[in-house]
């Protein structure tokens, strides 16, 4: 059984690459923080594409809870481990820079930066001893471009850009690759509220795109033929930038 773990994946783009990793045949883990009723659905779509998985609830950016979880789906599966991790849990908080309350801004950066890292450092010395893991960060195009208003926000995916450059280095001969998947504006729950009319006027495909289309990316990534891809962050936008 080959396991990966999706963070985040009760709703949205965690949601679809949990049910694509599914088809491939991956056993999930479903990471979420507090929707129960949605991470039931996404084990119910991983179940119908045919394969199987279980829900772990953590927050990603607690160390401690991280660890406890961690730990405990490593006793109940001595022999194995998690090859595919997506880092794929987020949030944001948008706000000016002058008006932001603190929270907003150690918020984002704890559950993107810090989720990173919470998440992803135990799962190393496995992956390392087996000689194969994928590790895939989602970043943002805010990341890259910088966005207005969302300063916590484009500094955290920055941050995750940088990080994964960073732990490519450390750990591409063991045969783990790491990079980073940079999405537009995509369909999902975080986007409620955004005026997508006006919005999709400034991307030349002129639409959002679709959860499903960022996960065939993921898929790719986390395949074994994309073993000589590490380092990179790959945009997924519409042509939004480049
Ligand atoms: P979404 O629909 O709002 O879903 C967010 C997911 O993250 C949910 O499964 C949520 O769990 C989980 N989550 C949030 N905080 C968490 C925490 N502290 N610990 C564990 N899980 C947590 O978001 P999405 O649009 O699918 O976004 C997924 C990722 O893509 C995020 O990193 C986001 O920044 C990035 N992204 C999205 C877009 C876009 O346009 N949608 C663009 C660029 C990048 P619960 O269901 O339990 O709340």
């Amino acid at each position: 059984m080959k396991y990966a773990l999706v963070t985040g994946g009760s709703r949205g783009i965690g949601r679809a690459v949990s049910v694509k990793l599914a088809q491939l045949g991956y056993h999930i883990i479903i990471n979420y923080v507090s929707r129960t009723d949605a991470a039931e659905e996404t084990l119910r779509l991983v179940r119908e594409a045919g394969s199987d998985g279980e829900m772990l609830q953590f927050n990603v950016g607690d160390a401690e809870q991280v660890k406890a979880a961690l730990e405990s789906w490593q006793k109940a599966h001595e022999d194995e481990y998690i090859e595919v991790v997506v880092n794929n849990a987020g949030i944001r908080r948008d706000n000016l820079m002058a008006l932001m309350p603190a929270e907003d801004w150690y918020s984002v950066i704890n559950v993107t930066l810090g989720g990173f890292y919470n998440v992803t450092a135990p799962l190393i010395p496995q992956m390392q001893f087996h000689k194969f893991g994928r590790i895939i960060n989602m970043a943002s195009v805010s990341g890259i471009m910088g966005m207005q208003g969302q300063t916590n926000y484009s500094a955290a995916k920055g941050g995750l850009v940088a990080a994964t450059k960073a732990l490519a280095k450390e750990v591409a001969r063991k045969n783990i690759t790491v990079n980073a998947v940079a999405p537009g504006f995509i369909k999902t729950d975080m986007v409620e509220g955004l005026d997508e009319a006006a919005l999709k006027k400034t991307i030349p495909a002129n639409r959002f795109g679709q959860p499903e289309e960022v996960a065939e990316l993921v898929a790719f990534l986390a395949s074994p033929q994309a073993g000589y891809i590490t380092g990179n962050v790959i945009s997924i936008n519409g042509g939004l930038y480049t």
